[in-house]
């Protein structure tokens, strides 16, 4: 079913209450208002068509009235021309008889070419006195007039003499005209003008309807006797031609139109009532009529003014009414109706368009709104995931320190324990305590390092370093194990190695020293060879062993975490299954790969790769750090060797106390931050200064780090006074902290007696000694 326009709106409306109410209403109003001006110029139109019929039709009422008009004008011009020819006639010869003006009157056919003229007479001017003259003069002349009629005492008779024809007109012979106003009037207004003149209407004598008529007469003056002032005219005056014009027969059918599309109405001007009236065409009819067309004018008639009134009648109004108006009227509405219909259909599918547009704006919102809530969402588990990773970080800190120093005291006591002098026993027994000890520190290591890489919080130095160096120094570290198994460990380096590469050396040799550890921890005989050379853009070390071999099918598994390729043999050998998966970890993040082809029985082969990128300087020694190492102790009376520690733990303080007697050195002990400095201080004062200071990091009062800043500024410099950092901060940011406050190197707890001879071997052998170089 359709929707209604309205139904649209309101749901419109409804589901979108942010569409724009007012827009809506402003579509409505020019929908309306286009209606109403087409309305207006519809009707505009149709009044306009109305009129232009109304004025046409007018126009063309004018010209028939006018044509009518004009056939008055031209009756009356003929009725003219033949008075003008009878007055011709009698000034041709004063004895004009009556046969010849009978003869000229019948030869104009009156009947049928002056329609209207009762005849044509000649009336004389007669002087009272001289009447007997007149009546011997037309007797002579063929008219016999006994009276002149009606009798009256004026000087001056106009008695008519000639008419033609006589038959009709007999009884208007010898009548004096003078007797009545009108006609006497008309003859001397005519005397005196010398024009043609009409009488106001009178009933002729000779009518026997006694309808409406007039005389027209013209003045006839005596040849060669001037006219041409009143006063000439008047001397002159001989008589004047005449003519009796009924006006009906006048003013009857003027025009062919005349009393089928108008009738005519003529009066005298100025007379009221029904003695004015000269003619009507009017029948009953059609003064039942109300004409829609009509037109009044005055013409001048020969001395008089008549009133000419048209009036139109059915069968004009019915030829001058069109459809014109009516079609401009239909067209119009039609117009307006279509128009309406196609806005009213527009302005629906407007509405539509917005009903559409408000419901995918308000989905877009919806979408908005979820999409901010799935946003705030993630930013949430984001910032609680960051909260977490940051708690982990901070627990997997404070976990490492916190086993690393009660491990310092169990692996390093164990340590001592073994070189006492011990029933066999006891010692096995100790040196297993020493290698669980340090099993579990291993572990504490990789399971730290590859929590810190999953955490994205590894990050790789980008240091000089030398590669070759690297891996003799990896060589020498996987030594004495290989030797103990009878197994020979080979370096061999591409001699276009360079010196110096950028890259993370403790990372490096992490990667090789696991591979170098699982080749000799995974060989019975034969060898542990590590090359290095160059391959394209990078380095390569390959650590290739003679050993037991790996499963083919096993071996990417193997950089998975925890695993190991097979539980009985790793159960024998030791091994969490995380140092592959680490290791790769750490090659991949320092932008290199890590791959494995291997063959059961046929030995494994291991390939490490970095970036070789050149490095402009040199190594530093500073990179030394963790990597103690060097000889004994020199000197054969070690105890001028004067090492002071500071250290918060008591059994730590203990444990290198121990070890300090073990290797006969002097230990003095400080518990913190200042007493260290302090007793630095006292003892450079009293010339017995410390040759070499153990610092722990975090300690009460004042640390480690900011005690070996005081030291510095106070100029002890690492020449005269070296300090080594002996502490459970054992990530490598805690090293470079360390190395930044201007330690000389660091050693992460468990310290084992081993690694407390090397250090001591390594910062109290120096050539020139220690001496101290501030003031
Ligand atoms: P683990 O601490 O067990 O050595 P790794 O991730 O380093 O952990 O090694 C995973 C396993 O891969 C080892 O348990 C061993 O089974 C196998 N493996 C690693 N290196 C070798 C090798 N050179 N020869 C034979 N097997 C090896």
């Amino acid at each position: 079913m359709e929707e209604t326009a309205d139904t649209i709106e309101q749901q419109a409306r409804r589901s979108a209450p942010a569409l724009n109410t007012r827009e809506l209403f402003n579509s409505t109003q020019v929908v309306v208002v286009v209606m109403l001006i087409a309305t207006i110029l519809t009707g505009v139109g149709w009044h306009y068509a109305v009129q232009r019929e109304a004025d046409r039709n007018s126009s063309e009422f004018d010209a028939i009235a006018r044509d009518a008009e004009q056939a008055i004008y031209h009756r009356m011009d003929t009725y003219g021309t033949a008075l003008d020819g009878a007055a011709a006639l009698v000034r041709s010869h004063e004895d004009t008889s009556f046969v010849e003006w009978d003869q000229y009157v019948a030869s104009l056919d009156l009947d049928r070419s002056l329609a209207g003229m009762n005849g044509i007479g000649y009336i004389s001017a007669v002087k009272a006195t001289e009447t007997q003259v007149f009546f011997d003069t037309a007797r002579s002349r063929g008219v016999d007039i006994r009276a002149i009629h009606p009798v009256s005492n004026r000087e001056e008779l106009l008695p008519i003499t000639y008419i033609s024809p006589l038959e009709v007109n007999r009884e208007a012979l010898g009548l004096d005209l003078s007797f009545e106003e009108n006609r006497h009037e008309a003859l001397k207004s005519s005397r005196r003008t010398g024009k043609m003149t009409i009488t106001k209407p009178i009933t002729l004598v000779q009518d026997s309807a006694k309808g409406a008529g007039f005389l027209l007469v013209r003045p006839v003056y005596r040849p060669g006797a001037p006219n041409q002032t009143v006063e000439q005219r008047l001397a002159a005056s001989n008589g004047w031609s005449y003519a009796p014009i009924m006006a009906r027969m006048l003013l009857a059918d003027l025009t062919p139109r005349q009393g089928r599309a108008f009738q005519i109405t003529v009066r005298q001007a100025g007379a009221k009532g029904p003695a004015g009236l000269i003619y009507s065409s009017n029948t009953r009819e059609d003064s039942q009529h109300v004409s829609q067309f009509s037109k009044q004018t005055t013409i001048a008639i020969a001395g008089q003014i008549w009133v000419v009134e048209w009036h139109s009648l059915p069968e004009f109004e019915q030829a001058a009414s069109s459809d014109e108006p009516l079609l401009v009227l239909l067209g119009g509405v039609l117009l307006t109706l279509t128009l309406g219909a196609l806005l009213f259909t527009l302005w629906r599918r407007e509405a539509q368009v917005r009903l559409k547009v408000a419901e995918a704006t308000q989905t877009l919102a919806q979408r908005d709104e979820e999409r901010g809530q799935m946003l705030t969402d993630l930013r949430k588990a984001r910032d609680e995931s960051l909260a977490a990773a940051k708690a982990k970080s901070v627990f997997l800190a404070n976990m490492s320190h916190e086993l690393r120093t009660p491990m310092n005291g169990v692996l390093g006591f164990a340590d001592l324990l073994m070189r006492a002098d011990l029933p066999d026993n006891a010692h096995r027994q100790a040196e297993m305590i020493v290698r669980s000890g340090q099993a579990m520190a291993l572990l504490l290591d990789d399971i730290l390092d590859l929590s810190r890489i999953e955490a994205g919080k590894m990050v790789i130095a980008a240091q000089s370093i030398d590669p070759c160096e690297i891996c003799n120094h990896v060589a020498q570290l996987v030594l004495p194990a290989a030797q103990k198994k009878g197994l020979t460990v080979e370096c061999v380096v591409d001699k276009a190695i360079p010196k110096a590469i950028i890259g993370d050396k403790l990372r490096v040799q992490q990667v090789l020293l696991n591979l170098a550890g699982n080749a000799v921890k995974f060989t019975d005989r034969g060898f542990v060879r590590i090359t290095l050379n160059i391959e394209g853009e990078n380095l390569r070390f390959e650590v290739r062993d003679s050993g037991i071999g790996i499963e083919e099918a096993l071996l990417e598994t193997l950089f998975e975490d925890f695993v190991q390729a097979d539980d009985s043999n790793s159960r024998l050998r030791g091994g969490s299954g995380l140092g592959l998966a680490i290791s790769r970890k750490l090659a991949k993040a320092m932008g290199g790969t890590l791959t494995a082809a291997s063959h059961i029985g046929s030995g494994s082969n291991f390939t490490f790769t970095i970036p070789l990128v050149e490095a402009a300087t040199k190594p530093s020694n500073l990179s030394e750090v963790g990597s103690i190492g060097g000889g004994p102790v020199a000197g054969e009376d070690r105890s001028s060797i004067r090492v002071i520690l500071a250290e918060d733990h008591d059994v730590n303080r203990m444990l290198v106390e121990e070890m300090a007697q073990d290797v006969e050195i002097t230990l003095d002990c400080a518990s913190d931050g200042q007493e260290v400095v302090a007793m630095i201080e006292h003892a450079a004062l009293n010339d017995l200064p410390y040759h070499l200071v153990l610092m722990d990091v975090q300690m009460p009062r004042m640390d480690g780090l900011q005690a070996t800043k005081v030291l510095r500024e106070k100029g002890y410099d690492e020449k005269s006074l070296p300090v080594v950092a002996l502490t459970a901060n054992a990530f490598p940011e805690d090293v470079q902290k360390c190395l930044r406050a201007g330690m000389q190197a660091h050693c992460a707890k468990p310290l084992t007696i081993e690694r407390f001879e090397e250090l001591l071997g390594q910062w109290l052998t120096r050539p020139d000694g220690p001496s101290r170089k501030a003031a």
